[in-house]
């Protein structure tokens, strides 16, 4: 089964962390972003799908209208069912209870609400545009305009952190009751302002126990940690995002939006110009062959994301679908990491422990 991601690629402003695509929005540019979108996505052929994802970018700034378009659009090509898991990440300063009521309208059933810090002083060393009395009346609104499943999305290692706040933004987000929280790591990328310097951002130590605080609160709260930085009540799992940590299928739309079908992955070139130039024509044959090769699916990519999964990595899988194994001394490391804590080995299921989570790059690079 499928997953559908479709990019879009505009935000209000940029943050001065963030080097996903995107580029200031004007009626015009939506326009032909649209109908570029719908002829790419008529150039696919049809495909059973469980999830669409509307990511970004700042999706929110569509209107309603605009969903629905792309909904009826994804129906008419593709096999999507009422079960179908159809994401749109928020981000709080664009949306109110009449424009959640009309995303719900056009589809969405899940929403991913950008909050990343319920403490002031760090949303504006991020850039963000909203408050954080905003963000709290974002997630109310979603809800009371019927929303059933909300993840409440907010990062660690961020400006001003220390264990106290990392709990705090812990506690608020699980207060708003959400039925998912997402909680990353703040990347500096080279490239973005933040590569130049950000004052605040705590030492290595301090992040690790700010992650444990926040992982215990969320613990005690009653989610479940299924993945190294997400969380969830029972059953409110991110069906679309486990297709990449199971290294499965879906198909990217939109400039700078990835796909896979199991084996090879490509991208479109992250660029609105080159993307409305190319489909604002009309459909195209060979869709595929205007994408980046971006290369194969392998052992040690699903070795890579399984291990950063709660479930992680099943040998007999690996051995199953890629016909492939852990050699000995990859192994022996690997029992060294659980006799250390960091591991837990049962059978042919080898899962990192909350500590293991905490080096799992250092892991990783040493077991790859
Ligand atoms: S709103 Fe999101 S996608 Fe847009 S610049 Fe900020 S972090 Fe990046």
């Amino acid at each position: 089964m499928y997953g559908i991601y479709i990019h879009i690629p505009f935000c209000l402003r940029k943050c001065p962390y963030c080097d996903f695509y995107s580029t200031a929005i004007t009626d015009g540019l939506k326009n032909e972003y649209l109908d570029a979108l719908e002829n790419q996505i008529s150039s696919f052929g049809p495909v059973e799908a469980d999830t669409v994802y509307f990511g970004g970018g700042t999706p929110s700034l569509l209107d309603p209208d605009d969903i629905a378009r792309i909904m009826s659009l994804l129906g008419n090509r593709f096999m999507i069912h009422d079960t179908t898991e159809v994401t749109m990440e928020c981000n709080p300063a664009t949306a109110d209870r009449d424009r959640f009521r009309g995303f719900l309208k056009a589809g969405v059933n899940r929403l991913s609400l950008g909050c990343q810090s319920f403490h002031e002083k760090t949303l504006k060393a991020l850039g963000r545009l909203h408050s954080v009395s905003e963000s709290i009346a974002a997630v109310q609104d979603a809800r009371s305009a019927g929303f059933k499943n909300i993840s409440v999305d907010v990062m660690l290692g961020i400006p001003f952190e220390d264990p106290r706040t990392a709990e705090e933004d812990a506690t608020a987000a699980a207060s708003l009751n959400a039925e998912h929280i997402s909680a990353y790591l703040l990347r500096i990328c080279d490239g973005t302002p933040f590569a130049d310097g950000v004052p605040g951002i705590p030492d290595d130590d301090t992040q690790a126990e700010c992650y444990r605080r926040f992982c215990e609160v969320l613990d005690g709260c009653g989610y479940r940690q299924y993945e190294i930085s997400n969380f969830c009540k029972p059953g409110f799992e991110s069906r679309h995002n486990s297709k990449y940590w199971s290294c499965g299928q879906w198909l990217g739309f939109g400039p700078g939006a990835h796909m896979s079908d199991s084996v090879s992955r490509y991208s479109f070139p992250p660029d609105l110009k080159l993307f409305t130039d190319t489909f604002l024509e009309g459909p195209v044959s060979a869709p595929v062959s205007y994408m980046t090769y971006e290369g194969s699916v392998d052992a040690e990519e699903y070795v890579i994301t399984s291990l950063r999964t709660a479930q992680g990595l099943d040998l007999s899988v690996l051995k199953d679908r890629f016909g492939s194994s852990l050699n000995e001394g990859q192994m022996s490391f690997l029992r060294k990491c659980s006799g250390a804590g960091l591991a837990v080995i049962s059978g042919p299921v080898i899962r990192l422990t909350r500590e293991g989570f905490l080096v799992s790059n250092s892991i990783l690079s040493e077991l790859i």
